[in-house]
C-alpha cells in the first residue's frame, strides 16, 4: 500500500490538504471540502457540502484560515442533501447572504421542504452506524430560492475546470464533482473510502474503497451504475463524503474491484431497498417498499451511541498539525 493510502484518523488532522487547491475538513464522521483554482490563490473559492448541524463555527473558522476573513465563497455545491452534508447550511447562508447553493434538480425536493427522503434502512447491517440510522434526520430543509439547479451543461458555477456527474442511487439526485486537469474526484457518498456502516471502521478511518453508505442508499441498481461511471473516469484522487482521500493506482484498482463485485462488496444481502428501489422524481419520493425488521438493531444501537460519544471527544484540532498545514497552504 502506498504511503498516501496508509493514513489514519490519528495521522490526519481535521483540516487536511487533498491536492493543490482542495482541502478537506473532517466534521466528526463526515467530510466537506474547500476548493479553489490552484493557479489563482487570490481567486474565488467554493464550499462542497456543509457538514453536521452545529458545525458552522468550525466551517467558518477554517474558511477564514484558508481564504481570509470576510471572504465568502462564490458558491456552495451540494453532492446531496442528507443531514450530515447540509447541517451547517442555514447558518452559513445567513452569514453569506449572497452566496448561491447548487444541487441536482432531483435533489431539490429535499432542500426546498417539498419531500422527505426515503426512510433510512437499519436492516442492511454492517454495524452500529447502520443500526442507529433510524434516528438520522430525513425531513427536508427549506432553502427557498437560495438553492438552484445545477447548469444542464455540466459546468460548475463559481469555479472553472470542474464538472458535475449525475451519480444517483445513494440519494435520488446525488452528484459528484470532477476536475479533469488533475483527475480529482469529489464523490460525495456515491462511494466512500471507509466502511461507513461500522462505527469502529469510521473511528479508525482505515482507507478502503467501499460502496455508498448502505443505510441511506435507496436504489442499488442506480448506485452500481454510478460507481461504474466514476471508475471509468480513472481518478487520480478520490475525496469522498466519509473516510480519508485515496490516491493513484490503488484507488483505481479498488474501484474496479468494487464495480466487478458490487453485489458482494456493496449491496447488502437483505434490506428494504434491495429487492426494489424507492421511486422518486422532481417532486420528491413517490413510493417506498415496506420496512424490513432486524433483531440486532437494539444491541447495535447501544454500541453506536457509545461510539458517537467517543467521536465527539476526538474532533479537536492539534495546533502542531495546524502549523504544518499553514506551510502546505503556501
Ligand atoms: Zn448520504
Ligand atoms: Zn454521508
Amino acid at each position: 500500500m502506498s504511503e498516501q493510502n496508509h493514513a489514519t484518523r490519528g495521522s490526519t488532522p481535521a483540516l487536511y490538504h487533498v491536492v493543490p487547491g482542495v482541502w478537506g475538513l473532517r466534521n466528526v464522521f463526515v467530510n466537506l471540502f474547500y476548493v479553489r483554482d490552484p493557479e489563482a490563490p487570490a481567486g474565488p473559492w467554493v464550499l462542497v457540502d456543509a457538514g453536521l448541524p452545529g458545525s458552522a463555527p468550525k466551517v467558518l473558522d477554517k474558511a477564514a484560515f484558508l481564504f481570509g476573513e470576510d471572504n465568502p465563497p462564490a458558491a456552495i455545491w451540494l453532492t446531496h442533501g442528507h443531514f450530515d452534508h447540509i447541517g451547517a447550511l442555514h447558518t452559513l447562508m445567513a452569514r453569506w447572504p449572497d452566496v448561491p447553493v447548487y444541487a441536482h434538480p432531483l435533489e431539490l425536493p429535499y432542500l426546498t421542504g417539498r419531500s422527505s427522503y426515503p426512510p433510512p434502512d437499519p436492516s442492511v447491517g454492517g454495524g452500529a452506524m447502520s443500526a442507529m440510522s433510524f434516528l438520522y434526520p430525513k425531513s427536508p430543509i427549506d432553502l427557498g430560492d437560495r438553492v438552484k439547479p445545477l447548469p444542464e451543461d455540466g459546468t460548475m458555477p463559481g469555479l472553472d475546470g470542474w464538472r458535475w456527474i449525475a451519480t444517483p442511487g445513494h440519494a435520488p439526485g446525488h452528484v459528484s464533482f470532477f476536475r479533469e486537469s488533475d483527475r480529482t474526484l469529489l464523490a460525495g457518498d456515491a462511494f466512500v473510502t471507509t466502511k461507513q456502516e461500522s462505527a469502529m471502521a469510521v473511528w479508525q478511518q482505515k482507507q478502503e474503497v467501499h460502496g455508498p453508505p448502505a443505510y441511506f442508499t435507496c436504489d442499488w441498481e442506480q448506485a452500481r451504475a454510478s460507481v461504474q461511471a466514476l471508475a471509468a473516469l480513472q481518478p487520480e484522487v478520490a475525496a469522498t463524503g466519509h473516510g480519508i482521500p485515496m490516491h493513484g493506482q490503488e484507488l483505481r484498482d479498488q474501484l474496479t474491484q468494487l464495480v466487478q463485485h458490487f453485489d458482494q462488496q456493496a449491496k447488502p444481502a437483505q434490506g428494504r431497498y434491495v429487492p426494489q428501489p424507492a421511486l422518486a422524481d422532481e417532486t420528491g419520493v413517490i413510493a417506498v417498499p415496506p420496512p424490513v425488521s432486524s433483531p440486532l438493531s437494539g444491541v447495535l444501537l447501544t454500541i453506536g451511541v457509545v461510539g458517537l460519544l467517543t467521536y465527539a471527544l476526538a474532533t479537536q484540532d492539534h495546533p502542531a498539525q495546524q502549523q504544518r498545514l499553514k506551510k502546505a497552504k503556501a
